[in-house]
């Protein structure tokens, strides 16, 4: 299919084989459509890259998702994955902060709470007034920062939210909005007038949308990595047009799209009826740049922070800490160079060879943007001094691999949900146009499958198809 033919119809055309584009492709094939997938890199995937070497496996991207909605096992059981899911082991359950330099558990129990040396006396008991502080303004936007603060004290800020933040977005808790980022926390305070009461009286409500909050929700993988899902669902809905990157988008008097691409030097053409652009909200700007300029501007004032993963092989023998939980996250406060490190071989069998142990660990974000851009070595290095501060690495690790994303995670800072609406007021510019991405409706691999099959549900109504 070149410029010079006239190509063919499509129903829909999807740009980027991320989770996101995948999820919607998949959606759409399975209403019966005809869809084709465009992805400017060599592999399906996104961020989502598993690497196996020396009897480990390693990810570059996300670990693991979270299994919050019953879309996922539906579409893990549609690719015929049942036998490959893992759910992160028993031991995984335990989760690290770390304050004083020194790992401690989060109180899974009330009990533990008591005890726990990880908030002060003083921040328990300040807990009880929580439910009696009055609710925010539904109409303010407030930072997810000044949202704790008002309500539990900025201990829980500084030791529960803020690793929690640094470990979702690689975010900084004083931009992140409550209303963007943590919707259903706000809706808790202003459904219940308390976290507290919410969290005791809202399972009732949460147990018949069938959806299962993100605290209590069973981490998972596969047992070839997180890969196998995208790998499966590009299989599912291809064959896709890959190393083919889309320069060009414009609709036709006639309502059809045309999309310009170009594959190693050739110049591609596709002619589609619905568009689904599934891609960073950089290239979405450009894209949509001649056609509605205030949306491009809105969706280049979408900030992303920059990470580097580390995968870090070590002997057994030469970590002192136990590894028996999920990880550690790192508080702001405690002044480290490491956001937190997952202990990925405690979490799910078969990624470190025997006798070793493989932990991830992540740098930089919106805390430290600097550090991604130091050359691997050195980032390394920091992977390392920290094991050792933290863990009780006693030995250089065997080998490590650095894997850098300029523009790793979205934020939804202040404002976001305005820059969101702003980039969705092009769609109904032109009709037939939707996004599916990551920028918004959550940045989560759970929240982008959800988004994915919800976004191929409205394509496929609106080519007044019928989506199963
Ligand atoms: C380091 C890291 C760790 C993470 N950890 C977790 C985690 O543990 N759990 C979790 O739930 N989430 C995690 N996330 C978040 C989650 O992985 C992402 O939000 C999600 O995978 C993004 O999917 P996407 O399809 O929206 O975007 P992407 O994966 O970015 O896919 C966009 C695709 O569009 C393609 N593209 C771009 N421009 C063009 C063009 N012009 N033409 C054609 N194609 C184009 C790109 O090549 C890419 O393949 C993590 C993210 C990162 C980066």
């Amino acid at each position: 299919m070149t410029a010079a033919a006239t190509p063919d119809l499509l129903d829909a055309l999807v740009v980027g084989a991320g989770i996101s584009g995948l999820s919607t492709a998949q959606g759409l094939r399975r209403a019966g459509l005809r869809v084709q997938v465009l992805e400017a890199e060599p592999r399906a995937g996104g961020v989502i890259t598993s690497v196996a070497r020396g009897g480990a496996l390693y990810e570059r991207g996300p670990n693991s998702a979270l299994d919050t909605t019953p879309l996922i096992g539906e579409m893990v059981e549609a690719l015929g994955l049942q036998g490959q899911m893992r759910f992160a082991s028993e031991a995984a359950a335990k989760r690290y902060v770390v304050r004083g330099g020194a790992l401690h558990a989060l109180p899974m129990s009330p009990g533990a709470f008591l005890r726990t040396p990880l908030f002060s006396a003083g921040a328990k008991l300040g807990l009880l007034r929580e439910p009696f502080v009055a609710r925010g303004d539904p109409a303010r936007e407030e930072t997810i920062a000044a949202f704790v603060r008002r309500r539990l004290g900025p201990e829980f800020l500084d030791y529960a939210i803020d690793p929690f933040v640094a470990g979702i977005y690689a975010g900084d808790p004083e931009q992140i909005s409550v209303q963007a980022a943590f919707p259903k926390l706000q809706a808790l305070e202003q459904r219940w007038g308390s976290l507290i009461r919410g969290q005791i009286l809202g399972g009732a409500e949460r147990r018949r949308a069938k959806e299962t909050a993100k605290n209590t929700a069973k981490s998972f993988s596969f047992a070839g990595g997180m890969q196998v899902l995208t790998d499966a669902l590009a299989a599912t809905v291809g064959p896709l047009a890959l190393e083919t990157r889309v320069t060009r988008i414009a609709r036709g008097g006639d309502g059809v799209f045309t999309v310009d691409a170009q594959r190693a030097g050739e110049a591609l053409r596709w002619r589609t009826r619905a568009l689904v652009l599934a891609t960073p909200a950089d290239v979405t700007a450009t894209l949509l740049r001649e056609h509605a300029a205030d949306a491009a501007a809105a969706l280049q004032e979408i900030a992303y922070a920059p990470v580097a993963t580390v995968a870090s092989v070590y002997a057994r023998a030469d970590v002192a800490h136990p590894l028996d939980g999920f990880g550690c996250l790192v508080p702001r406060r405690e002044g480290r160079r490491v956001l937190g490190v997952l202990f990925s071989s405690s979490m799910f069998e078969g990624r470190a060879a025997a006798g070793e142990v493989l932990l991830t660990s992540f740098i930089g974000g919106r805390r430290q943007p600097e550090l991604p851009a130091l050359d691997e070595a050195a980032i390394a290095d920091i992977a390392w001094v920290e094991h050792q501060a933290l863990l009780g690495a006693g030995a250089a690790p065997r080998w490590q691999v650095v894997t850098r994303w300029p523009r790793a995670i979205p934020q939804y800072t202040l404002g976001h949900l305005g820059r969101v609406a702003r980039a969705t007021a092009a769609a109904q510019a032109l009709p037939g146009l939707f996004f599916v991405a990551n920028w918004k409706g959550g940045v989560a691999v759970g929240d982008c499958i959800r988004n994915g099959q919800e976004g191929a549900r409205a394509v496929a109504e609106w080519l007044g198809g019928t989506a199963r």
